[in-house]
C-alpha cells in the first residue's frame, strides 16, 4: 500500500506540473488517470523506483527550503514541524533545522552532492539566511500549506504564503539563473495556480506572487518582480486567467479528449517527463541518414577524370 500511494504521489497532478501540463495536455491526461489507477498501458516508466532513485540537487532543494521556512520563523502547515520551529529567534540555532532531520533521507541524499557534511551545512546556512533576507515585507509567512481540488485532482503546496494571504513566493533552488532575470514561464504557471488555489480555498486571490531563485551553492539569489493580480499590469491577471481555464479542462473529463501526444525531442527533453519513452515509441524512425552532400564517384568517359 505504501508503495501504492508513493508511486501515486509522484503523478499526482499538481500545480507544479502545470506549466508541463500547459504545454502538454497528454502528460496531464496520464498523471491524472495514473493518480486515479485508471492507467491500464504499460509506459515503460517505474514510478516506485523512480520515487526511490536518490536525486542530491533536487533533495538539497528539499534540505534548504526546510532551513528556509525554519529560518523565515514560519508557522507550518504541520504542527509537529511548528513545535520544532518555536524558539525566540535569539534563541535560533542555526544549525538546529539542519538537527532536526539527520535521519531523514533527504539529508543524506544532499550530501552526495556536497561531499562534505561541514560544507554543506556552512552551505545551507548561507543559503537560508539570504532567503529570509529576499522575502518580500509581510508580518509573518506560513509555509507548506496545502490545497486540493479533490481526489485525484489539481493540488498543492505553496513554500511561503504571507498571513494576509496576499503575498506568495516560491522558492527554486537551481545551479543557474534563469535567463535574462525573468521568471521562467512553467514557474510563471505553477504561481498562478497556487493563486487559483488559494482562491477556492479561501476566496481570497493573493496580489503578488514572487519566484525567488537560490542558487544551492549559495553563490547569488534572484527575486523575481512580482505577478501582480491585483489589477495593476492588466497581462499578469490576464495570464492568471488562462491558467484558470486551463485548471478547468485538466481538472474537468474533457481533459481526455483534448490530450493529444505531442511528442518533440527537444521540448520534451528539456524538461523531466516520465512518459518520455513511451511518447518516443509512437513516432517511427528510419535505418539512418543518407548524406547527399557525398557525391557518387562519377568519370568523365573521355577525359577520365573525376568531378
Ligand atoms: S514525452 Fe512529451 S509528448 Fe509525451 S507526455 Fe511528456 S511532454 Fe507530452
Amino acid at each position: 500500500m505504501a508503495d501504492l500511494e508513493e508511486s501515486l504521489e509522484i503523478h499526482f497532478p499538481r500545480s507544479s506540473s502545470m506549466g508541463y501540463y500547459a504545454r502538454c495536455l497528454f502528460r496531464a491526461a496520464m498523471d491524472k488517470a495514473l493518480a486515479a489507477g485508471e492507467l491500464t498501458i504499460d509506459t515503460g516508466f517505474d514510478p516506485i523506483a523512480e520515487r526511490k532513485r536518490m536525486n542530491p540537487p533536487a533533495d538539497a532543494g528539499t534540505c534548504i527550503h526546510w532551513i528556509s521556512q525554519c529560518k523565515a520563523r514560519c508557522s507550518f502547515a504541520d504542527p509537529a514541524d511548528s513545535a520544532r520551529n518555536t524558539l525566540p529567534p535569539q534563541a535560533w540555532d542555526p544549525a538546529r533545522a539542519l538537527a532536526c532531520k539527520p535521519e531523514d533521507k533527504f539529508y543524506h541524499s544532499a550530501l552526495n552532492l556536497y561531499k562534505d557534511g561541514k560544507r554543506m551545512e556552512t552551505t545551507m546556512n548561507a543559503v537560508g539566511d539570504a532567503v529570509v533576507q529576499h522575502l518580500p515585507p509581510a508580518s509573518g509567512w506560513y509555509s507548506e500549506l496545502g490545497y486540493t481540488m479533490g481526489p485525484g485532482l489539481l493540488g498543492g503546496h505553496v513554500d511561503f504564503t504571507s498571513f494576509d494571504l496576499e503575498d506568495i513566493v516560491d522558492l527554486k533552488t537551481t545551479g543557474k539563473p534563469p535567463k535574462a532575470g525573468r521568471i521562467k514561464y512553467a514557474h510563471a504557471v505553477q504561481l498562478c495556480s497556487y493563486a487559483r488555489l488559494q482562491h477556492l480555498a479561501h476566496g481570497v486571490l493573493p496580489k503578488r506572487l514572487f519566484a525567488l531563485y537560490a542558487d544551492r551553492n549559495g553563490e547569488w539569489i534572484l527575486r523575481t518582480n512580482p505577478i501582480m493580480l491585483d489589477g495593476s499590469i492588466p497581462e499578469h491577471l490576464q495570464l492568471y486567467q488562462h491558467v484558470c481555464g486551463l485548471i478547468d479542462l485538466v481538472t474537468s473529463p474533457l481533459l481526455d479528449y483534448a490530450a493529444v501526444p505531442q511528442y518533440d525531442e527537444v521540448r520534451c527533453s528539456d524538461d523531466f517527463c516520465p512518459y518520455r519513452a513511451y511518447c518516443q515509441r509512437m513516432l517511427p524512425h528510419g535505418k539512418g541518414v543518407s548524406d547527399l552532400t557525398v557525391l557518387p564517384e562519377i568519370q568523365n568517359p573521355f577525359t577520365m577524370k573525376g568531378l
